[in-house]
């Protein structure tokens, strides 16, 4: 079923972090639609695979705003260090963290509730296809089991790591990806911890374990093949380090980008704008998306306000996206190059052994 002749000027397909900060900093005068796979009810809504924790890079998008968060979007514990364990060299270390501990789906709501009133925003809606077609995009998308179409000028793909829309309009782009997989256990840990786990044999990413309300999180990143069994071999190798990993009461899984040179981020092409992972902004040493999330929705919101206004052409509009996100690529391509020293064994096991930076912990 099509929604009618109304063409908006912008479709925002996702609202995640990049997402909902690009609704919020859009001209209001625009018209906007904005979907979304989540729903505000918290039992059925698709909920997406995270650790929640907010970094500091994050926290000073935020500082920018004068927002503040408010205090449902938090979890206990707030936790200041970072246990690092190498699995391989036995090193364990702490570090100095200031990570904000967060409830991820609630996160995500108070971002969308942000979005000023004047847009049109559809929760609970999967988009199924986008196409080109006679000069705008139709987004299908599926609502209560009834598919519907829209048409609209330009489209932002803010669908994050396996974004429908990246996949559509520009099918031979490739990032390297992991499979992220984390499991839920009722935390039986002595103390919360926040850890960091390196296991050279299994994953050249890293894993990690968090303590969350009354749950504690174990997951990590692999490589797409075999992800599962490096997965369950990686809990068979931490248990001999304390973790206590048994009966999960839930299992995630979704892809994660890491970008390996700044070629594979994509910000666009044809009136198709990317903006947060979906584009590839993410950082490979930590797999923190949030700051770059916000901060290329941001750019984008900035250039479609400006160049909608002046009446650019999309060819125009693509060019200066491109250009204003390259002190955002050149600071990734950093993080690559931190990522290659962080997941390099010899580096690592170096850099623990020296106990640089690290905090001594006092019994
Ligand atoms: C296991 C794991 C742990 C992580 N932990 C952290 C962390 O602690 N801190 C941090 O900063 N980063 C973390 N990241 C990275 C972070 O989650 C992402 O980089 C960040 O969420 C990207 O934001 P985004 O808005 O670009 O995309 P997303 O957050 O992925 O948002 C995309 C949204 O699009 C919607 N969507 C997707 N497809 C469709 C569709 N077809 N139809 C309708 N809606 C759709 C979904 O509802 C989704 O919410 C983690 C990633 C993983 C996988």
């Amino acid at each position: 079923m099509d929604t009618g002749g109304e063409i908006y000027d912008l479709a925002i397909i996702g609202l995640g972090p990049a997402g909902s900060t690009l609704a919020r900093l859009l001209d209001p005068g625009l018209k906007v639609v904005c979907l979304d796979k989540k729903s505000d009810e918290a039992k059925t809504s698709f909920k997406k695979p995270c650790g929640g924790l907010l970094a500091g890079d994050a926290q000073r998008f935020f500082a920018s705003f004068g927002i503040t968060l408010p205090l449902n979007v938090l979890v206990s514990p707030q936790i200041f260090c970072v246990r690092t364990l190498d699995v391989r060299s036995g090193l364990i270390r702490h570090y100095q963290r200031f990570y904000l501990n967060m409830d991820r789906h609630r996160f995500d709501l108070w971002l969308r509730s942000l979005i000023p009133h004047g847009f049109e925003v559809l929760g609970d809606v999967r988009c199924t296809q986008v196409r080109r077609e006679g000069g705008t995009f139709k987004v299908t998308y599926v609502k209560g089991g009834e598919a519907r179409t829209l048409s609209a000028r330009y489209l932002a793909g803010c669908d994050g790591a396996n974004s429908l829309v990246r996949r559509s309009l520009f099918p031979g782009h490739r990032i390297r990806t992991y499979t992220a997989i984390q499991e839920w256990y009722e935390d039986e840990h002595d103390a919360p911890f926040y850890s960091c786990v390196f296991d050279a044999a299994l994953t050249d990413c890293y894993a990690w374990g968090l303590t969350k309300n009354e749950f504690f999180i174990f997951g990590g990143a692999f490589p797409q093949k075999d992800s599962r069994e490096r997965f369950e071999k990686l809990k068979d190798e931490v248990r001999r380090f304390g973790f206590r990993l048994e009966h999960p009461v839930k299992r995630e899984a979704c892809k994660v980008l890491s970008p390996a040179t700044p070629f594979e981020i994509i910000t666009g092409g044809g009136g198709a704008f990317f903006a947060g992972e979906a584009a590839g902004f993410i950082s490979p040493s930590s797999l923190e998306g949030f700051s770059w999330g916000f901060q290329s929705a941001m750019i984008l919101s900035e250039v479609l306000n400006e160049g909608l206004k002046q009446g650019l052409s999309a060819k125009a509009l693509h060019r200066r996206y491109f250009l204003r996100t390259l002190p955002l690529r050149f600071k990734l391509t950093l993080k690559m190059l931190k990522a290659r020293v962080l997941f390099s064994p010899l580096c690592r096991y170096l850099i623990m052994r020296s106990g640089i930076a690290s905090v001594k912990l006092r019994r």
